[in-house]
């Protein structure tokens, strides 16, 4: 396959799963993390398609589309290790959608930051909250949800928080 065809077959799966993740979390009332701003495409999507929901944005640093960078006061800007535990604290019982996209080339510390990642969400979901991710993320208290038709298997993963 060129590399054309997949960098598209990634970017379809990738909003395949993001419009899925926000069908399943229709009727749940709660906010959305978004973990990994880059350069903005998936907070952008995000919004459009849940124009309701109030999203917040993890990033160690701006690199973001200009009109796609979240206001301030819903932005953590830092390094995730720092920034998601104050806002899952501060978001305690009131999330019902993580998206998380902060996948690295280093398999190593992809690992770590999944670990932390699923250890220090459990605080913020609230019953039925889905997390979306890029990487596999053992979040304590969640169960594995099927991905979207056509979405090759460990191309994305979903959690439901129990
Ligand atoms: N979802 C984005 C989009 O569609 O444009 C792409 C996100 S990009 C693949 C991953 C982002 O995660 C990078 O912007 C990087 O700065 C951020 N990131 C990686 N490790 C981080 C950490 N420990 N703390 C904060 N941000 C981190």
């Amino acid at each position: 396959m060129s590399r054309l065809n997949s960098v598209i077959r990634r970017l379809q799966a990738q909003r395949d799963c993001l419009n899925a993740s926000a069908v399943m979390i229709d009727g749940l009332e709660g906010i959305v993390l978004e973990i990994g701003l880059g350069n903005g495409r998936t907070f952008d999507h995000l919004r459009e398609i849940m124009p309701d929901r109030e999203i917040y944005v993890f990033d160690r640093q701006i690199n973001a589309h200009p009109k796609c960078i979240p206001a301030d006061d819903h932005l953590f800007l830092g390094d995730i290790f720092e920034t998601l535990p104050k806002a899952c604290e501060q978001f305690k019982g009131k999330v019902a959608l993580v998206h998380s996209d902060v996948g690295t080339g280093d398999e190593a510390l992809n690992a770590k930051i999944a670990s932390f990642i699923g250890n220090t969400l459990p605080l913020a979901l609230i019953k039925g909250a889905i997390v979306a991710s890029d990487q596999k993320i053992d979040v304590p208290g969640t169960i594995a949800e099927p991905l979207p038709e056509g979405v090759p298997q460990d191309r994305y993963f979903f959690r439901r928080f129990q």
